[in-house]
């Protein structure tokens, strides 16, 4: 979902997926636990994520796998 935040930036919500990685954290996969909170710019997402140069910010979670490779 997108939507524009208070600074009239283009916010997409990707909801359970890894901001980094791109896969799913949802509660019952094997990256839920430890997932945290993410808040990124977009290009942080330019390995998977089609249409990255159109958005700003992409609102989802970092799983443990790449928080450990940060
Ligand atoms: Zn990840």
């Amino acid at each position: 979902m997108i939507t524009l935040n208070d600074i009239g930036k283009i916010v997409l919500d990707i909801g359970d997926k890894c901001t980094h990685c791109g896969r799913d954290t949802a509660p019952g996969s094997s990256l839920w636990v430890d997932r945290i909170p993410a808040h990124v710019d977009s290009s942080s997402c330019e390995d998977w994520l089609q249409g990255w140069e159109i958005i700003q910010y992409v609102d989802g979670y970092l799983c443990r796998e790449c928080l450990e490779d940060d």
